[in-house]
């Protein structure tokens, strides 16, 4: 009788007939992935408090959580009565300019809750189940003009204990080391939040679309229970979270979830859950390789400003031709205008005022001639207000020049005024400059900027991000363990590309050991290097996505360098893409398809292994030239980071590759078809 109940209660609300629709305890609304592995039901409480709660495979997965949002204006958290439920059915296949994959499927099945507060108020959750996770937001259409939000009331009480990999709750910044500890021993996590349970289900918690709100971060409530905690809007706020109009929705608050660690690298729904492109005609929007003065500063070799300048004239010209002769589309040149000297303080900046010692127009002038990208960079200080006063004119400006890519910074902690970087204010502000970009056919390359939640599909000009720690970590600290490369692709890179700038091949600085530091900020003395092996770096710039990738090293150390081979034959804009075999924080392996050619890395931690590869990603009956960059027998990221060996190979889709990994090592490969 029950069932019966059940599935005319389903049919009713399908059908939308003039009845009161119910979701009770006993009685709840139940929505399933197209796969049915994936069971959400909702309910409301005696006390008109909306509950979700998930199975997966026929087993809990998150236990009744609680819904809502607190305002002062008005309480979204209880006394709700159900107005409505409307269910629908989606199934797309879509496209992007450029992204892991170019053609995408989006089948999911939605169910829209009406509810209605004691006040009048209506606030719709929209769940989207898909066979690879779900995503629900809060559509909120009150009767105020505006309204102060003080809390999200969001529960995601998981079922079990897991394993877990994540950054503490930071909303100044993503640069840390992440955490391998059990769920319940995480006092709070920013998102991708990415766990393993014994059973071997992973999923990782995180938002989508997150657009003029702040970010969700997760804080521990009890056992596996966690609650949403929003960025204040100003750092010492204690109340105020975000201010949004009387009618407003919140971001996709989302959870992917897969059988095992490669499945949620595989996975779209951030994307999917992500409206389609904003931006027309998209032609001029086009990954790249890259170079630049970048790494001299971090290493302290050279300074952003100063006597011993780095972004000089005379070398920026080296480096487009470098780049024009090497296949590398983008040169950069961070500490070209004035003012920026690496110091964390708010200097007088103009975006567009070169260092005495950098003739801009020159150095733009001869990139054009020789068909390479000139990337500006625009770094804040966190300055963001000063920024946006000099916003259009410097993108006039740079347009002027023929440039069509911004790297920005946000460098020190949070921004200027007092506002947290990942609150309202820093979110808002970043999709401004992706914006006023966009009309200008300039590319970004945000570092320092909010996470990445898939707003790519929507301006697909916003590239590639940093918001991690990156290579610059190896420059002036104890730098990033060898693991810290196999958590990446399974958190921070779940949310979207990231600018890691990977390609050290000089990884101890042997080369500039007599050269002397300049810098007056981070460690002293050449202590530092940078641990993996060599080609470890090279796999890297497979395995750690970004449409704008980077050769980070100095020319002097790829000149002549057989190895550098490998990123000259390599095309950072790919077609498909394919993680095949990995653990978090272990190892991985990937390989992207770039029209006929394809581009395979594979990366393991502090420990060797051996990867059994089969080849079956290649294209049917089609013989390859496999060029083969692997660890040397003897290599090993601490003791004998440089040793490699290349080696030639014709394979076919038939094949398997043995592929062996030094400890901290990695290798890349490239398939090219044979006439
Ligand atoms: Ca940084």
């Amino acid at each position: 009788m029950k069932k019966l109940i059940l599935a005319l209660g389903g049919w009713l609300a399908l059908t939308g007939l003039a009845c009161t629709p119910h979701a009770t305890e006993k009685n709840p609304a139940i929505l399933s992935s197209p796969d049915k592995q994936i069971v959400l039901q909702f309910y409301l409480s005696e006390e008109g408090v909306p509950y979700y709660s998930v199975d997966v495979a026929g087993s809990p997965f998150i236990l009744p959580s609680r819904l809502g949002l607190l305002a002062q204006e008005a309480d979204f958290s209880a006394g709700f009565t159900l107005s409505g439920i409307q269910r629908s059915k989606h199934k797309e296949i879509w496209h992007q300019p450029w992204g892991e994959n170019k053609t995408v499927l989006d089948e999911h099945r939605e169910m829209k809750v009406k509810l209605r507060s004691g006040a009048g108020d209506a606030v719709n959750v929209c769940f989207r189940l898909f066979d690879d996770g779900l995503g629900f937001r809060y559509d909120i259409q009150s009767q105020q003009d505006t309204l102060t939000i003080t809390e999200e009331l969001t529960e995601f009480c998981l079922a079990e204990d897991a394993l877990s990999w994540s950054l503490p709750g930071d909303f100044n910044s993503y640069e840390h080391l992440y955490r391998e500890m059990p769920l319940s021993a995480v006092r709070n996590a920013n998102t991708p939040f990415t766990f393993r349970r014994p059973d071997g289900l992973h999923a990782s918690i995180h938002e989508a679309a997150l657009y003029d709100f702040p970010e969700m971060v997760l804080e521990n409530t009890s056992g596996t229970a966690f609650k949403a905690v929003l960025a204040p809007y100003k750092q010492r706020e204690r109340t105020v979270r975000a201010i949004v109009p009387g009618s407003f929705h919140t971001a996709w608050r989302t959870v992917q979830i897969a059988r095992d660690a490669v499945g949620l690298v595989n996975s779209s729904l951030i994307l999917n859950l992500n409206e389609p492109s904003r931006i027309d005609d998209t032609s001029w929007i086009k990954p790249m390789k890259y170079i630049g003065v970048w790494w001299s500063l971090h290493l302290g070799i050279e300074n952003w400003g100063g006597k011993e300048h780095g972004a000089t004239t005379e070398r920026a010209l080296q480096y487009i031709d470098f780049a024009a002769a090497n296949n590398i589309q983008g040169v950069l040149f961070e500490g070209w205008n004035s003012a920026w000297d690496g110091s964390n303080a708010v200097p007088d900046f103009d975006f567009t005022q070169a260092a005495p010692d950098f003739d801009v127009e020159r150095v733009a002038a001869y990139a054009r001639e020789k068909g390479v990208e000139y990337i500006t960079h625009n770094e804040t200080g966190g300055n963001f207000v000063r920024f946006e006063d000099q916003l259009e004119r410097s993108l006039d400006w740079a347009r002027e020049l023929g440039i069509h890519g911004l790297k920005t910074g946000y460098a020190g902690g949070g921004l200027y005024g007092g506002y947290p970087r990942h609150g309202q204010v820093g979110v808002r502000h970043f999709q401004h400059v992706v914006e006023e970009a966009a009309k200008r056919h300039i590319m970004v390359d945000g570092h320092e900027v909010i996470k990445a939640t898939g707003i790519r599909r929507t301006w697909p000009n916003f590239m590639t991000r940093e918001c991690a720690r990156g290579m610059e970590y190896n420059g002036w600290s104890n730098g990033n363990p060898p693991s810290h490369h196999e958590v990446l692709p399974y958190t921070r890179l779940l949310g979207g590309p990231m600018d890691y700038t990977p390609g050290v091949f000089d990884v101890l600085y042997r080369n500039i050991a007599d050269k002397p530091q300049v810098r007056t900020w981070g460690r002293p003395g050449n202590t530092c290097r940078v641990n993996t092996t060599l080609v470890k770096q090279m796999a890297n710039w497979v395995v750690l996505y970004s449409p704008m990738q980077m050769a980070c090293d100095l020319l002097e150390n790829y000149e002549g360098h057989p190895a550098f081979q490998f990123f000259r034959d390599f095309d950072a804009d790919c077609d498909e893409s394919h993680a095949l075999q990995g653990e978090v924080g272990a190892y991985i392996s990937v390989v992207r398809r770039a029209g006929e050619r394809f581009f395979y890395g594979a990366t393991t931690s502090e420990e060797g292994r051996v990867l059994s590869e089969p080849l079956s990603f290649l294209e049917k009956g089609v013989r390859y030239k496999a060029v083969i960059y692997a660890d040397a027998p003897d290599a090993d990221w601490k003791t004998n980071p440089y040793a490699y060996e290349i080696r030639e190979q014709e394979v076919s889709s038939k094949d398997t590759l043995s592929v062996v990994l030094a400890p901290g090592g990695g290798q890349a490969i490239s398939f090219f078809p044979l006439p």
